[in-house]
């Protein structure tokens, strides 16, 4: 299939991309570039020794978005372009509504106007709330505290509509737990802006000494140990679930949870990062943080039963690849 992938050049868009060309289709990727860079495509084009179209654009551009859909004889949208930064969000609140919310309808009015029935959209755990765990994709949806969250949600909205109206749409939504970890090469990876803010990176900063410690949001939640439970899922089973979703979509719209359906506390997580991989994480234990919930995990039944997919990797291995591509990692500037 030809498949138009928005923020191919982002952190989970470039590993899917290695995944599709991988199985066989042909990746047409559409980026600004507003957190990534065309290096990391080039690794893409490297790892896979495939070609693949780039067009550096913005997903709420309508008339450029209608040209690509004019260029190309597209068969499925993967739809990953959007704004990350949870706190940033409370912060920017109307560029994150527009930037999240307008992508989404722009692009799904494109396939509309253009017959592309096959959309996956890449919606979050967020979107739970605190629910009691394992989280299932049958639940009613609880408020997140965070307009990232609520343009999650929002999102799936507009999704589930637009496929009311029109009955050839088959669209998935699916739902990532914390995806970490980086392809098996080291070539492609996360390398977030500034101070991290999610744990795995800080991890690996910490481990390359260009941060001090690790500061732990709390020990008093009601988990094994006290501290934050998440379900993390390696980034290349994540990207392989993309390429499951799209290959088994049929008409209406389905929801699938994409995790490994086990829970890992902080302290779980730093030590099997040292097992993994011999260093040391010095830590802190510090107040909560504002907005974090105890525990989130998934049940993952149902990707495993509809799409015949399930995470493969373990904690181990998301660890051991985060600090490889971490250590080889030499900062690229973003192009802004
Ligand atoms: P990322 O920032 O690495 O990738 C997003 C890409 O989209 C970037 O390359 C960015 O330049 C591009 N982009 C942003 N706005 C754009 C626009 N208007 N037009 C064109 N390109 C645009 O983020 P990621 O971690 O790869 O996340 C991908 C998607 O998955 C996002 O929608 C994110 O909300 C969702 N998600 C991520 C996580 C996570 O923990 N990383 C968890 C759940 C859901
Ligand atoms: N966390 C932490 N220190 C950090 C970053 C995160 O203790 O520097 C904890 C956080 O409180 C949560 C878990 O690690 O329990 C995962 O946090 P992350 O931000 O990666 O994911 P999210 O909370 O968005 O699921």
């Amino acid at each position: 299939m030809n498949i138009l992938v928005t923020g191919g050049a982002g952190y989970i868009g470039s590993h899917t991309c290695v995944s599709l060309l991988e199985a066989g289709h042909s990746v047409i990727v559409i980026d600004n570039l507003n957190n990534s860079n065309l290096e990391t495509l080039e690794k893409v084009k490297q790892l896979t020794n495939k070609d693949l179209t780039f067009y550096q654009m913005d997903a709420t551009n309508e008339a450029a978005i209608d040209q690509v859909f004019l260029n190309h004889k597209i068969d499925g949208v993967i739809h990953f372009a959007g704004y990350k930064a949870v706190g940033e969000s409370v912060k920017k609140p109307l560029e994150y509504y527009q930037n999240n919310l307008v992508s989404t309808m722009v692009l799904t009015s494109a396939c509309q106007r253009h017959g592309v029935n096959r959309i996956v959209f890449s919606s979050s755990a967020t979107v739970y709330g605190d629910n009691q765990v394992p989280f299932i994709e049958t639940m009613n949806l609880l408020p997140t505290t965070n307009p990232y969250g609520e343009s999650k949600t929002i999102s799936e909205r507009i999704l589930t509509d637009a496929a009311k109206a029109n009955t050839n749409f088959s669209i998935a939504l699916l739902r990532y737990f914390n995806p970490v970890g980086a392809h098996e090469s080291g070539l492609i990876g996360e390398a977030p802006n500034g101070i991290p803010n999610n744990l795995m990176p800080y991890v690996t900063q910490v481990a390359k000494g260009k941060r001090e410690k690790l500061n732990v949001f709390g020990n008093d939640y009601p988990t094994v140990d006290g501290t934050g439970v998440r379900d993390y899922i390696h980034v290349m089973d994540l990207a392989e679930g993309h390429v499951a979703a799209l290959e088994n979509l049929t008409e209406g719209v389905h929801i699938y949870n994409l995790g490994s359906g086990k829970g890992t506390s902080v302290f779980e997580l730093i030590h099997a990062f040292e097992e993994a991989n011999g260093v040391t994480i010095p830590y802190e234990i510090v107040d909560r943080r504002l907005g974090d919930i105890a525990a989130s995990y998934a049940d993952v039944s149902k990707a495993k039963l509809e799409l015949g997919w399930e995470a493969k990797r373990d904690i181990k291995a998301m660890c051991r690849d985060a600090w490889n591509f971490e250590k080889n990692y030499v900062e690229m500037t973003i192009a802004k």
